[in-house]
């Protein structure tokens, strides 16, 4: 059994805008898991969206969950600033590509040129549902190369696993998705694909994150095991904070842009609360340290 001395989780922000309230939500999340079964927190920059991504965005989110008060445990801010680090996805190419050649040896790996739109068509009206890929280059052999992706079969089958706020979960991810997309058109390397690389060689064994991402789990899961993990991580998937009418926070969202706050003279305190609020956590948006929302996660998780 792992003891909690062993157990890492992680915040894990992409750095294609300025952190935001959902970015709050999910720090108080992580923290207050984390510190309610003595797991410790791992910063990993996922910029593996080079076309998004820029290194201003990540310079405003260092300062930003600094100036929050949120510290992780492994992977200290200061490293980042230091230059290349092996918790930034855009320093760590050579590690997909290796585990790219491991996965090869074991499943079957293949180019792909589809274009969403080449997919789209394939498949008819797909609007608002998830379109798993229809399998087109599965065996048409094509040579790697500029212009192409690569995909990894998924064998059929029904993933489960006990969400940690959730419950019991069942999920298809052949059905889902289809083959799972590892390296896009333009090289990029994928989020599924990275972050399942990544919780493995970082030794991540807690996942908690919000619960958009629940149906990325069950692949996840599906690729670790393709990949030689032989147990998957513990996953928490928590609410996010919903605009009236329903609709998810995006950065776009500048008022709930954490830059914006600050420069209307909130203060770190003020702003946490606001996000425990909105998450459900408080009645009201009372000011809280970083501590005392990771105290109100606690609360609920038990210890
Ligand atoms: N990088 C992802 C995001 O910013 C989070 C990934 C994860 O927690 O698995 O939404």
């Amino acid at each position: 059994m792992t003891s909690p001395a062993d157990l890492l989780t992680r915040f894990a922000p992409s750095p294609t805008g300025y952190l935001h309230l959902g970015h709050v939500v999910n720090a108080i999340w992580v923290w207050g898991i984390a510190r309610a079964r003595g797991a410790r927190v791992l910063l990993r920059l996922e910029d593996h969206d080079r076309t998004r991504c820029r290194p201003a965005f990540e310079r405003a989110l260092l300062e930003d969950l600094e100036w929050l008060g949120f510290e992780p445990d492994v992977g200290p801010i200061a490293g980042f600033r230091d230059g290349p680090s092996p918790f930034r996805q855009g320093d760590c190419g050579e590690v997909y590509e290796a585990a790219l050649a491991r996965l090869g040896g074991g499943a079957l790996v293949y180019a792909c040129d589809c274009s969403r739109r080449t997919i789209a068509a394939e498949l008819g009206d797909v609007a608002n549902r998830e379109t798993p890929y229809p399998g087109r280059c599965r065996e048409r052999g094509l040579e790697p190369g500029p212009g192409r992706g690569i995909r990894v079969a998924l064998p059929p089958g029904v993933v489960r696993f006990v969400d940690g706020l959730l419950g019991e979960q069942a999920q298809e991810p052949a059905r889902q998705c289809g083959d799972l997309l590892l390296r896009d058109r333009l090289g990029q390397w994928t989020y599924q694909f990275a972050v399942t690389v990544d919780d493995m060689r970082h030794g991540v064994n807690l996942v908690i994150r919000g619960e958009d991402l629940l149906p990325s789990t069950g692949r996840q899961i599906l690729l670790a095991g393709m990949l030689g993990r032989p147990e998957p991580p513990m996953f928490f998937h928590h609410p996010l904070i919903r605009k009236p009418g329903g609709a998810k926070l995006s950065k776009a969202d500048r008022d709930t842009g954490i830059r914006e706050m600050r420069a209307a003279g909130m203060a770190a305190a003020e702003v946490i609360g606001r996000a425990a609020h909105l998450s459900g956590l408080l009645p009201e948006p009372t000011p809280l340290a970083p501590s005392e929302a990771a105290a109100l996660v606690s609360a609920r998780v038990g210890g």
